[in-house]
């Protein structure tokens, strides 16, 4: 699949945390209430996949086989290295033997509320395929060549050397891309890049740049339908969002919009 101009067609659903009532119901929060959904909702989404004979598929695996089509299936995303992806996710994805990608900080791993080694390695077994989110989360774009190498390189050696696996896949903190970063992530081995850009048709360059749908909190099972289906209104109503949010970050500057999105939200450091 090294040809860029080929296409590929997939829905590829992003998730952070897979949080209880409890959880979601903290006054000062680490993530964005958008980026939590309740286990209860994942369980009926899942549920929901199942139902509809919709199969999932790593990453990783798209990657390897040669199919635009990607038979039909949807791709299950996790970024950060959440706690409850492994306490929450992972025994519903198990029990219906659906395949998913986890993105790991590894900065954060085994830190209190996010997964440890022994825990990652046992998600890389179960079906579960264990990728890059860098070592610390800063947004590449505003770092220096060698700071954006030591993130991609340190990560993706780290997950190699634990898990003893190789890892191809990196997800860009923040959703933040520019050429730099490709072109760095191509000669640390990285095959695939995912973004938060809202598309369902990927090009697939080397390394090929996958955009993503957030699946938000509250999300009704006719929208999930509809996020799964790739329904061009939907997608074409979140880029424009998207681009309304990304005009706000250049005028602000990142630093100021950060600011005010951490106070907008309760999320505390
Ligand atoms: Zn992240």
């Amino acid at each position: 699949m090294a040809d860029s101009a080929k296409r590929l067609r997939l829905p590829i659903l992003m998730y952070h945390e897979v949080s209880r009532e409890s959880e979601r119901r903290k006054a000062v929060r680490k993530t964005n209430p958008a980026y939590s959904v309740s286990a209860g909702e994942f369980g009926d989404q899942i549920r929901w996949l199942r139902d509809h004979g919709v199969e999932t598929v790593s990453l990783s695996r798209v990657l390897e086989e040669d199919d635009p089509a990607c038979g039909g299936k949807v791709a299950i995303t996790f970024d950060d290295g959440w706690q409850n992806n492994y306490t929450e996710a992972f025994p519903l994805l198990r029990e219906h033997a659906m395949e998913a990608t986890l993105f790991l900080l590894t900065g954060f791993v085994g830190r209190q509320g996010y997964v440890d080694w022994a825990q990652a390695a046992e998600m890389e077994a179960g079906g579960v395929s264990v990728q890059s989110h860098t070592v610390s989360h800063r947004p590449l774009v505003g770092l220096g060549p060698a700071e954006i190498v030591s993130e991609l390189e340190g990560s993706k050696k780290s997950i190699e050397d634990h898990l003893g696996k190789r890892v191809d896949l990196l997800s860009v903190p923040h959703g933040l891309l520019d050429r730099r970063v490709i072109d760095i992530a191509g000669r640390a081995g990285y095959r695939g890049i995912c973004t938060t850009l809202p598309i369902v048709f990927h090009s697939l360059g080397n390394p090929a740049v996958l955009g993503r749908i957030n699946v938000p909190d509250r999300c009704s099972l006719s929208v999930f339908a509809k996020i799964v289906g790739g329904d061009p209104s939907l997608l074409f109503r979140l880029r424009l969002e998207k681009e309304a949010k990304n005009a706000l970050k250049k005028l602000l500057g990142y630093e100021n919009y950060r600011k005010m999105y951490k106070l907008r939200y309760k999320i505390g450091e």
